[in-house]
């Protein structure tokens, strides 16, 4: 791992900056790149643009161990209620959600009731309901809870990450219950007891785990395949084994976030490939923005050049 990816995922981590590196002029117009807006309606704006180009959305407000009680009831009735408000738009997209952000750091069963909550919105609405993978401590918690949830509800998909060695075993297990996976590289700083640390290892991890998803078991057992990367080399590695393979372009699906390989989103959807864009917003972006610093630390100079812009 790059000192300077870990640098911004330990800055990430820092409960002062935490709290207060949202409030510093430059850094907000830096994170403008990454996001359209703190409001819903920024992002629902966001979301219209996009379908004009052929491309749908996800959807998340951001936040993450939420510590008080009252604060994950109102991320839950906060997503019951643009829920509702994204059938009434007819815009397609749909949410993801963080359980740390319901609650789990305080009671796993309030922040199920929180999940479930959202599944039945999501079921009467005809959404889907994403679940975001967080830091490997909450692995375990994070797919016992989302399977405990397909028991009931078919429509929802879960992130893996291919960093973790673990994520194989994982994966057969997931979508064999015909719950969809977001295959992801993974964005916290994992230690190398649970993680690749090379690069180019969780890059073949994930080419490995993405032809599993495209594999006949998984097609049969109805797992929703998406490729959540902005990984050109891979995208195309991938897109040439489904076509060599014979899985149809309709069959998988490729998500990236907001503001990142825009041209890029726009000639696959052309070329015939499904493509999502994650659109996040909200108030507590700061550890979020930091982890998309870390992708790409090329991105501080964004933040340098904001200080004087
Ligand atoms: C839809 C979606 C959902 C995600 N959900 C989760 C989740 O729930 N849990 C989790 O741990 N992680 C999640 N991630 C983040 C993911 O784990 C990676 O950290 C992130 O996608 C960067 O890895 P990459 O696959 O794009 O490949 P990389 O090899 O990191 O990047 C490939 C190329 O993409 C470009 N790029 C990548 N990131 C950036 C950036 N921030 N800014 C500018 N250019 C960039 C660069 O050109 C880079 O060379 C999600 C990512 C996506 C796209």
């Amino acid at each position: 791992m790059s000192v300077a990816r870990t640098v911004l995922l330990k800055v990430s981590d820092n409960q002062w900056l935490r709290a207060n590196g949202t409030k510093l002029p430059f850094i907000r117009r830096a994170v403008s790149k990454f996001m359209p807006g703190e409001s819903f309606d920024d992002m629902l704006g966001a979301a219209t643009a996009t379908a004009a180009e052929g491309i749908a959305a996800v959807f998340t407000r951001l936040g993450e161990n939420v510590e008080d009680l009252t604060e994950a009831d109102g991320v839950a009735s906060h997503y019951l209620e643009v829920i509702d408000r994204i059938r009434a738009s007819h815009i397609d997209c749909e949410p993801s959600i963080k359980l740390t952000q319901l609650g789990l750091d305080i009671d796993r069963e309030l922040a199920y009731g929180h999940l479930r909550d959202l599944a039945v919105k999501c079921q009467e609405t005809g959404n889907y309901l994403w679940i975001d993978m967080e830091q490997s401590p909450y692995v375990d918690i994070t797919l016992t809870l989302t399977k405990r949830l397909r028991e009931e509800f078919p429509r929802i998909g879960v992130c893996l990450q291919a960093y973790l060695f673990r994520t194989r075993e994982d994966l057969e297990d997931i979508t064999s219950r015909g719950i969809g996976v977001r295959l992801v590289k993974g964005a916290y700083n994992e230690p190398a007891a649970v993680a690749f640390p090379k690069k180019s290892d969780v890059d073949a991890n994930y080419y490995a785990l993405a032809q599993t998803m495209l594999g006949a078991g998984a097609r049969a057992a109805g797992s929703r395949a998406v490729f959540g990367t902005h990984d050109l080399q891979l995208i195309q590695a991938i897109r040439t084994h489904a076509q060599v393979t014979g899985v149809q372009p309709a069959e998988f699906e490729i998500h990236m976030l907001y503001g990142i390989q825009k041209a890029a989103q726009l000639r696959l959807a052309q070329d015939g490939a499904q493509v999502r864009v994650l659109i996040a917003y909200g108030d507590y972006w700061f550890p979020w923005y930091m982890r998309r610093l870390a992708e790409r630390p090329a991105n501080v100079w964004f933040v340098a050049k904001s200080l004087f812009g």
